[in-house]
């Protein structure tokens, strides 16, 4: 965080040397201005004594009382024990380090206080390594006045020592205010606090604060300063955006001959969603300007014929369409649909992946730079130095990956169109929360496939414990005798395929022993996706009953028959990708069964998450939930991970904060220009140089 005009080297601080100097930059702290925006995890009372006599197990007390004596104690532990005692009661301390000084100091101690949480020890209660003070026998000291901030620090800084200093900038606070940036006009309606008064308060808390503030969260200091980090990211964003609107792109106009083309190969009537989805894509790419559109819709929602629609448009209007998958199964499923339904309107159809290799390859990127290849489906390699497209006019990208800006860059002079850049079409199964979209999606439109093809029928799961695995197996054997088709997930928590594969092939085994004379597949993402494509092609037409699968037919896979999944080890899933697996039953017209098949003992987040799995097959509300319980680095991946790291803002804690973060951000824009770039600088400061090429 940087303002130069009131912020001051840390050197400039009373006791800080070059050590401690490189202990605080390890925190991230490089100035005074940085130690006033380093917020404390917690609070402790320290504004008031607590009688001995009255202190409960497990609280945080501060006692002050006289020294009866201290003794070193040989237990299990040797260590050192000093009895105190008040008008109501005695209490020992305990140490278990301690050095001769400290043990001397304390056998001349008359009077003493201490803070510390109440245990209890061999002695009653005791307070185990208490902070303290020797007092004089007739001194009287004075009880905190604020609540005390306990801060996040590091190895070899003490927590008294990182309080000192904040106070010292605290100290200077008043006479050199840093800038506020938010207008008293946006603040008042709020109840927001002003900077001065956010910091002060978030540091010193009154005495009389609420007891909720002591665990985090509920201090108004820390929501105003949460709110300006929000705002400052969603402002550069939207800023990234209104860039990029002024940019221009290729006009690309439909063609109603070659979409009818298309619809009338389909075999069904596209739901309302789809077709309003389709019409705001169609209407960004006939504008000039680049679109960047986020299409989310459920699994199953029918998002592949929506993107084939778009691919059409540009097409018709002589551009080339790459479609980036982020695995190899999950492209060539695309690649499979894309052919089927576009190479009977005359579409040159492409596919690159890390694995295309020789002639093959060579060929492919020929066409690419030609213009043969209207269409290119693939992974990554799409985009490697070595391609080079004519006339690139639009990328859609499945599965929610995004392009870092400097790949964005990177697209654009890759694309062949000179000064315009491609649309961008994003597709993505797992539902964004609305927290998360608002944040770290602010920079694109957004289309929802909010209804799914008529038809489905909603998947029934079921919370069943490995101690009762048998009677999973011989429900499936039931199912399959019956006709039904099934599929038994394995996961791995390793990301090795070789391991995962292993996994699967040993359950497998022990499938087909337990059901001799059942027809058992395995399908696994080692195997070559000719074995793959046979595979499921045996599945698709009945002759396989079982399929036992590693999560790779998480995505591509469409067996309407099959109505039973069991899924073991759910527990070490994220929610959305146990929702994605459970779409692949329920496509049929048959009631549909997904068992989870848990391993005891399952934590209490554990069984929160999986509950969630059974009540409830919409997709946004397990993805809601999923944040709410993890978290939002880990729901949304680590590639995203890197535009939502704030400070102290947290987007669960905050949620409720976001849609006064959107509206404040369109009045700065409006009413306030020229205090976007400060608010992006001081809180994404250098970050913002890489985000907003
Ligand atoms: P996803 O959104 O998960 O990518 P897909 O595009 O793979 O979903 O579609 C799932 C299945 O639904 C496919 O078999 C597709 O052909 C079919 N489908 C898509 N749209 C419709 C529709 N409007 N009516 C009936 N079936 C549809
Ligand atoms: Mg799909």
């Amino acid at each position: 965080m940087s303002a130069p005009a009131t912020s001051q080297a840390l050197t400039s601080l009373k006791g800080v040397g070059p050590a401690l100097q490189k202990k605080l930059n390890q925190l991230g702290l490089f100035n005074t201005r940085d130690l006033l925006f380093h917020l404390p995890l917690r609070y402790e009372d320290r504004t008031r004594l607590h009688a001995i006599g009255k202190v409960s197990l497990g609280e945080m007390v501060q006692i002050e009382g006289e020294v009866l004596g201290s003794s070193i104690q040989f237990g299990r532990r040797r260590s050192l024990l000093c009895m105190v005692q008040d008008t109501s009661g005695v209490i020992s301390l305990r140490f278990f380090h301690f050095s001769a000084a400290q043990k001397k100091a304390l056998d001349a101690a008359k009077r003493i206080r201490c803070f510390g949480e109440v245990r209890r020890g061999r002695s009653g209660f005791e307070l185990y390594h208490p902070e303290y003070q020797i007092l004089q026998a007739d001194e009287i000291q004075a009880t905190d006045q604020t609540l005390t901030p306990v801060y996040p620090t590091t190895e070899g800084l003490q927590q008294g020592r990182l309080r000192k200093l904040i106070n010292q900038s605290l100290a200077m606070l008043q006479s050199r205010p840093p800038r506020d940036l938010l207008p008293k006009s946006l603040l008042e309606p709020l109840n927001l606090p002003s900077l001065t008064e956010a910091i002060q308060v978030v540091h010193q808390p009154p005495a009389d604060a609420p007891a909720s503030w002591l665990g985090h969260g509920d201090n108004p200091g820390q929501k105003r300063l949460a709110f300006e980090e929000l705002l400052a990211h969603r402002l550069c964003m939207r800023r990234y955006r209104l860039e990029s609107d002024n940019k221009t792109a290729p006009v690309l106009r439909a063609d109603s001959d070659l979409e009818q083309g298309l619809l009338q190969q389909l075999g069904f009537e596209l739901t309302t969603a789809q077709q309003r989805a389709f019409a705001e894509i169609s209407a960004n790419l006939a504008s000039g300007h680049p679109m960047l559109r986020l299409l989310q819709g459920d699994v199953g929602s029918g998002k592949t014929v929506v993107a084939a629609l778009a691919a059409l448009q540009a097409i018709a209007s002589g551009f080339q369409v790459a479609i980036m998958a982020p695995t190899e199964i999950l492209a060539e499923q695309h690649l499979l649909n894309f052919q089927q339904w576009l190479s009977p309107l005359g579409i040159q159809v492409g596919w690159l992946s890390g694995k295309s290799k020789g002639k093959q390859r060579s060929q492919t990127l020929e066409a690419l730079a030609g213009g043969d290849c209207q269409l290119i489906v693939g992974t990554h390699a799409l985009f490697q130095d070595e391609v080079h497209y004519q006339q690139l006019g639009l990328v859609i990208i499945d599965e929610q990956h995004r392009f870092g800006v400097h790949q964005r860059l990177a697209l654009r002079d890759k694309a062949g169109l000179g000064a315009l850049n491609p649309h961008q079409l994003v597709m993505t199964a797992t539902p964004i929360p609305r927290t998360l979209a608002m944040s770290a999606y602010a920079d694109l439109d957004s289309s929802v496939l909010d209804e799914l093809p008529p038809g489905r029928t909603p998947v029934n799961t079921a919370l069943i414990s490995a101690e009762r695995r048998d009677e999973v197996v011989a429900r499936i054997d039931g199912a399959c005798r019956g006709g039904d088709q099934a599929y038994w997930v394995c996961t791995l928590i390793e990301e090795s395929e070789a391991l995962q594969a292993q996994a699967a092939e040993a359950t497998a085994q022990t499938l087909a022993e337990q059901l001799p004379g059942l027809a058992i597949a395995l399908i696994h993402g080692r195997m070559k996706p000719k074995e793959k494509a046979e595979v499921m092609a045996r599945f698709k037409a009945g002759e396989i009953k079982l399929l036992v699968a590693t999560t790779v037919i998480e995505v591509g896979v469409d067996v309407p028959n099959a109505s039973l999944m069991v899924i073991e080890n759910p527990e070490r899933l994220g929610l959305a990708q146990l929702h994605q697996l459970r779409g692949r039953v329920g496509r049929g017209k048959k009631a549909s069964h997904c068992i989870l098949l848990y391993a005891t003992p399952l934590s209490n987040t554990g069984k929160a998450r999986l509950k969630v799995m059974r009540e409830s097959t919409d997709g946004f509300y397990i993805a809601e939930q999923d944040l709410a319980i993890r978290g939002p680095g880990q729901v949304l991946g680590t590639q995203q991970t890197g535009l939502m790291t704030f400070r102290i803002a947290d987007i669960s804690r905050d949620a409720a904060m976001l849609d006064d973060v959107k509206q404040a951000s369109e009045t700065i824009m409006r009413d306030y220009p020229e205090l976007v770039d400060p608010l992006i600088q001081r809180w994404l400061g250098d970050r913002v140089n890489y985000m907003n090429v």
